[in-house]
């Protein structure tokens, strides 16, 4: 399990109480990997208590307040699992279905299995509006095989761990990385609870800041904005160059007036087209940084069965055209 947790102190206790015998129930080999993402109550202090009477909990510290995704990262970089299942802290997300997970990731083969909020009444009116709209737009940048309502409780296996571990992407947003990865995957559906204690730590200025990683890192859309206006007003451009030409020769102007009024247009049009050319090589190397494999090979039925293939990655082409693809 990976949990990351900030100024989580208040369902700490109740998260124990209730975490603890289902992973025991499952008799299997476990460990909670519970990620302190730089909190300033007693966080840290109540995990260690409780690690002392619990051995399978272990404490990462991060070193100051670095978000939700990033506290995430580290715990998936850390845990050992053959699977791994995040949760938040807060008990939103039952811990009760992750037998579910885990059968339904046993018996059908999959290697990620969602929990997908199939009822979220319990979240307030703007927190739903906000997050349909987000998994809207995600879906429109990612593809349709984006899970809707699937949040950040999902089973993965070992494979997709190697996987996301050798991206070096700097932010990833797993919610839409995943999906993208093209992994089997199965849902498990649920009902969304209350916080079970404290309150949020997503304000409005985090869900922003979410938001907007999750475009920026998959998309070159905002880029090309500027190719699109650039186009579109050096055409205007040309045309009010016409007019103005047609002005001058009527005799409508006053002295000055159309070369002073040409030379402003093409000179802008000109610019604005070159900024949307550097967009598209900007575009092309942030790609190239992201280094996000082109493909992912599933199988080959020379190798048999590729869950036990040396690379699990299977990617062999580095620079990946994917963003502005779909943009
Ligand atoms: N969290 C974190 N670092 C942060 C903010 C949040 O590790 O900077 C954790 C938090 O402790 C919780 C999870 O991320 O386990 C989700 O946060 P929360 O439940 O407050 O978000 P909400 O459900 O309100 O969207
Ligand atoms: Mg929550």
């Amino acid at each position: 399990m990976v949990i990351p947790m900030y100024n989580e102190a208040a369902v700490i206790p109740v998260l124990v109480t209730r975490l603890r015998p289902v992973l025991d129930a499952l008799s299997v080999v476990y460990e909670v990997v519970a990620v302190d993402d730089g909190s300033r109550d007693d966080t840290v202090s109540m995990l260690s208590d409780h690690a002392r009477d619990w051995p399978q909990l272990r404490v990462v510290r991060l070193r100051r307040n670095s978000g939700h995704q990033a506290a995430l990262t580290a715990g998936l970089h850390r845990a050992a699992g053959r699977w791994v299942v995040s949760l938040d802290a807060d008990l939103q997300d039952p811990p009760e279905i992750i037998a579910e997970m885990l059968r339904a990731a046993r018996e059908d083969g999959v290697d990620v299995v969602y929990g997908v909020r199939g009822d979220r009444s319990t979240d307030t009116l703007f927190k739903r509006n906000t997050a349909r709209a987000y998994y809207w737009l995600m879906r429109r940048l990612v593809g349709a095989d984006l899970p809707a309502q699937a949040g950040d409780f999902r089973l993965l296996s070992r494979d997709v761990i190697e996987v996301l571990r050798r991206l070096p992407e700097r932010a990833p947003v797993y919610r839409l990385l995943v999906p993208s990865l093209g992994f089997p995957s199965a849902e498990v559906r649920y009902v969304r609870a209350r916080r079970a204690a404290g309150e949020t730590k997503y304000p409005l200025r985090r869900m922003i800041a979410l938001a907007w990683e999750s475009m920026a890192n998959f998309s070159a859309a905002p880029l090309r904005l500027a190719t699109w206006l650039g186009m579109s007003s050096f055409l205007l451009c040309l045309a009010l160059i016409v007019f103005g030409m047609v002005a001058y020769v009527a005799g409508a102007t006053i002295p000055g007036w159309t070369s002073m009024f040409v030379a402003v247009l093409l000179l802008s049009g000109v610019q604005l087209v070159c900024l949307g050319l550097l967009g598209e090589y900007v575009g092309r190397i942030y790609a190239a940084v992201q280094d996000r494999p082109s493909f992912h090979i599933g199988s080959d039925s020379r190798d048999g069965n590729t869950s036990t293939g040396a690379d699990p990655t299977g990617a062999e082409s580095r620079f990946a055209p994917a963003v502005g693809a779909r943009g």
